[in-house]
Parts: structure tokens; C-alpha cells; sequence
């Protein structure tokens, strides 16, 4: 992810015994952004805040996932498996599923985008 620092983001939560979770998140180096919702509890407030927190690492872990799903699709597209037909065709996809079904399957959640409507 770019745009913001490389550094961990924590949270500084306000002092004071009203802060109700509320606080700042800070990249690092500087505040980034003011957390904390009026109507909230402080239990929301704070999780809302570890959320936002996080960001860089679960932007991190989509990107990974992201290029993993693109390996893993280019391995499946590497294979004549999909091409193949069903196995067993009376019963696929009730009891068992057979593989060349699981993969045309699992091709077509991984790009929806390509599956012909
Ligand atoms: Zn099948």
C-alpha cells in the first residue's frame, strides 16, 4: 500500500476518565485521523479505532491475498483439468462434487467477472 508511512499505526486513546474511546490514529510520525463517536459506547468507540488502526496491515494481507489468488488461478489455468467434463454426472454436486466441477467453480468465484452471464 502506498500513501501513507511504513510505520505502525497505533492508537492514542484520549486522556481522561470521558474520553469514552475516543482518540487519534497515529502513522508513526503524525496524527492521521480523529476516532470517536459521539452516541458510541467506549467499547465501540475502541474497536472502531483498532480497526482503523489496522488498515495498513489488512491492506497488506488483501494485497498478499490478492497476488496469491493470481497465482493460484494461473497454476488452475496451467491444467486441462477444467476443460475436462463432469464426472459424474447423475450425482455431481449433490453428494460429492468432482474435481473438474470444483474448478470450474472455484475459477468462476475467483473472477466473476469472466464467467459469461
Ligand atoms: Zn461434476
Amino acid at each position: 500500500m502506498t500513501g501513507h508511512t511504513q510505520e505502525k499505526w497505533t492508537f492514542n486513546e484520549l486522556a481522561g476518565d470521558d474520553s469514552r474511546g475516543m482518540g487519534y490514529v497515529n502513522d508513526g510520525s503524525e496524527d492521521i485521523a480523529h476516532v470517536g463517536v459521539m452516541g458510541y459506547s467506549t467499547q465501540q468507540n475502541l474497536k472502531l479505532a483498532h480497526l482503523i488502526a489496522a488498515a495498513p496491515e489488512t491492506a497488506a494481507e488483501r494485497d498478499r491475498l490478492k497476488t496469491l489468488n493470481e497465482e493460484l488461478l494461473t497454476l488452475m489455468a496451467a491444467t486441462d483439468i477444467q476443460y475436462r467434463g463432469c464426472e459424474y454426472p447423475s450425482t455431481c454436486g449433490e453428494e460429492w462434487t468432482c474435481t473438474p466441477c470444483r474448478f470450474r467453480a472455484a475459477i468462476a468465484k475467483a473472477q466473476p467477472e469472466k464467467v459469461p452471464a
